[in-house]
């Protein structure tokens, strides 16, 4: 971004009220849940600790009080794409933010530099390695500041998934720069990764904001493995046909093979994974990003910093090792709060490699112990009878008395069974063969099939041949999955997918424990339900609509920022619900600050002029 563009708008004053920011920068009516404590804390010049769900409204808690208190507000931010992203959209309502980062040349970093020092910026990004080089350190010293803000701060824990090194230096500030308000913000943390994050940045005095997990908008779906491909395949077809998307697979092949597929069927689906060079995977990103309906096929490679928040669905193929990761992945979904899916499927096959590639790590015991743990907790989530939503805020400590209405075992409840003498006929079977065999031998020798491998072994002669004839093959399937699933049965550490018995399966072998079992219901698509309907189910006016998407996709292009950041589709909606006729009367839409309305007002305001002439003309 060139520095000429740097000054936009006039600098918000100093001593206005975060309200006034709220309303005329943003152009919002008010603070949601959390925000206005958050706010009051800095601007009163105290340290703060944020939690909040994606889509919580973050970003808003430090850029308020930046605009508020006098100075700069820099952002430690630990991706590039994610600082770009979000100086864009500054910009565009008219605040004064640049990044520092490895992208840019000498000449633009020195420009940025001088506009820090200067007093001509309201929030300055800036990369954690690039804060802790003496010369950056000095600049800040130089500089006015008014505040730190840590974000992602979940990067500084040495246990978590995102681990940046660079982050832990970042108590530095603490020391260098005392009386400057900090604020850590994160949307992945548990009680002690929270404690970790304190005690690492030297938060320890800082008052902790904590609002609930739970993100509504998002309808959870499990569905066992039958067909994936085609499961997918119907499910964005029936729900989700012209959306933006992302399908999570585990490996490389498998994210190439699936972006074909959905290709084949006509959408618009472009691979994403760290075997790609690294123009295209920018090249991908920023189409996501920027057009219309595109869905991302991708390794957990992609996703952390993409901010586009009109994601409509998260689809994993494949299994995720945790619920942390599980719910930090779907969580990309509609952020912008309207509804939204995560689809899952899985099947046993996930649940064996998942287990196998746990005992096969390196790592000591201790830590393939918490390893355990969590992909117990995964599965857990995956066999549940009652609300998914539920155990899942259960899991990160945030309680919700009633059922969701809003998940597939809400929705509809899935039937359970007696299953104590099929799970142990299944475990005789396994214990029978001498646990050297997988899944489809060992549902073979239950239905008393004779082919050559099971008469070779003599296994048509053991006890437990033919004693399963009552479960179709795919009943038994789900019996075994449920099984390894529960840790009952575990796969071999060698890798070949033999089932062997654990210490647990005793009292079930014994039949002296009665077991139930989830039935796994037939699969089929189901329109969503409860989850209030889509922004696009509500639109009438379809004309109206594209007239709106095509001025904002001019005003886009013009500006090279994608659609969204000139309004949101919740924005563009109001405006065609209240069909305002001047300046005034748009500027109480909200996301129309007074920037954007300067911008780009007289533009939507001709388009929907241009409406109603056609209309008149019509009649
Ligand atoms: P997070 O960083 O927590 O994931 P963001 O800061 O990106 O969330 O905010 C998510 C969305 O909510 C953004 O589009 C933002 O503009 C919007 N938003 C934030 N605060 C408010 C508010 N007070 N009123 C209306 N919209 C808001
Ligand atoms: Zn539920």
């Amino acid at each position: 971004m060139d520095s000429a563009r740097l000054t936009t708008h006039k600098p918000v004053t100093a001593d206005v009220a975060p309200e006034t920011v709220l309303h005329q920068v943003f152009g919002y009516d008010q603070f949601r849940p959390l925000q206005g404590e958050v706010i009051h804390e800095l601007v009163a010049g105290r340290d703060a600790m944020v939690l909040m769900p994606t889509g919580g409204g973050k970003s808003l808690c430090y850029q308020v009080p930046a605009l508020v208190r006098p100075g700069t507000g820099i952002v430690i931010s630990p991706l590039i794409a994610l600082m770009q992203d979000q100086v864009m959209a500054l910009r565009q309502l008219g605040v004064r933010a640049a990044f520092l980062n490895s992208t840019m040349d000498f000449q633009q970093a020195r420009d940025t530099e001088n506009a820090l020092l200067t007093g001509e910026l309201d929030l300055l990004y800036c990369a954690p390695e690039r804060l802790l080089q003496p010369r950056t350190l000095e600049l800040m010293h130089q500089a006015s500041i008014s505040l730190f803000a840590i974000d992602e701060a979940h990067c500084v824990s040495q246990w978590g998934h995102d681990f940046r090194a660079d982050y832990l230096g970042l108590d530095i500030l603490a020391r260098e720069f005392s009386e400057i308000p900090r604020i850590a913000l994160t949307a992945t943390a548990d009680e002690r990764t929270r404690k970790e994050i304190a005690e690492r940045l030297s938060l320890t005095d800082a008052r902790h904001f904590i609002s609930g997990f739970d993100r509504p908008n998002i309808q959870y779906r499990i569905a066992p493995k039958i067909n994936a491909n085609k499961q997918l395949i119907d499910f964005i077809k029936e729900e989700y046909a012209t959306d933006a998307g992302i399908v999570y697979c585990l490996s490389r092949n498998k994210v190439e093979a699936t972006a074909r597929l959905l290709c084949s069927k006509g959408y618009t689906a472009l691979p994403y994974h760290a075997g790609l060079p690294s123009e295209m995977r920018a090249e991908h990103q920023e189409r996501f990003l920027r057009e219309d309906g595109v869905i991302v096929v991708a390794t957990i490679a992609f996703g952390m910093g993409i901010d586009k928040p009109d994601v409509r669905f998260v689809a994993h193929m494949d299994l995720p090792k945790s619920l942390e990761a599980y719910y930090q992945e779907t969580g990309r979904a509609g952020r912008d709060g309207n509804p939204s899916t995560a689809w899952m499927v899985y099947g046993l096959q996930d649940v064996i490699k998942l287990r196998q590639m746990l005992e096969g790590s390196a790592g000591n015991d201790h830590f393939k112990r918490v390893e355990r743990q969590k992909l117990d907790a995964m599965l857990g989530l995956c066999e549940i009878t009652t609300c998914r939503r539920q155990a899942l805020l259960r899991y990160f400590g945030d309680k919700q008395e009633t059922p969701c209405g809003n998940c597939d075992t809400c929705l509809v409840p899935p039937e359970t069974w007696d299953g104590t003498v099929a799970v142990q006929k299944a475990l005789s079977c396994v214990f029978r063969t001498g646990q050297r065999f997988g899944v489809s031998y060992l549902i073979d020798v239950l239905r008393g099939v004779e082919n050559d491998r099971i008469l070779q072994a003599g296994h048509h002669a053991v006890s437990t041949f033919g004693i399963g004839s009552e479960l179709s093959s795919a009943e038994w399937k789900s019996v075994f999955r449920q099984l390894v699933a529960n840790g009952h049965l575990r796969a071999d550490p060698e890798g070949y997918g033999a089932l062997q018995l654990t210490e647990s399966c005793r009292p079930l072998l014994k039949g002296e424990q009665t077991v139930n079992l989830r039935k796994d219901p037939v699969i089929k698509s189901r329109k969503t339900a409860g989850a209030g309907s889509k922004v696009k189910d509500q639109i009438t006016d379809h004309v109206g609509w594209e007239a709106l998407r095509a001025c904002r996709k001019t005003l886009a292009e013009e500006q090279g920022v994608p659609p969204y950041v000139i309004f949101h589709d919740t924005t563009l909606f109001e405006i065609l619900e209240r069909r305002p006729q001047c300046l005034e009367e748009l500027a109480g839409v909200s996301g129309v600050g007074a920037a954007k309305l300067e911008r780009y007002g007289e533009a939507f305001l001709k388009a929907l002029a241009a409406l109603g002439a056609d209309a008149t003309q019509a009649s």
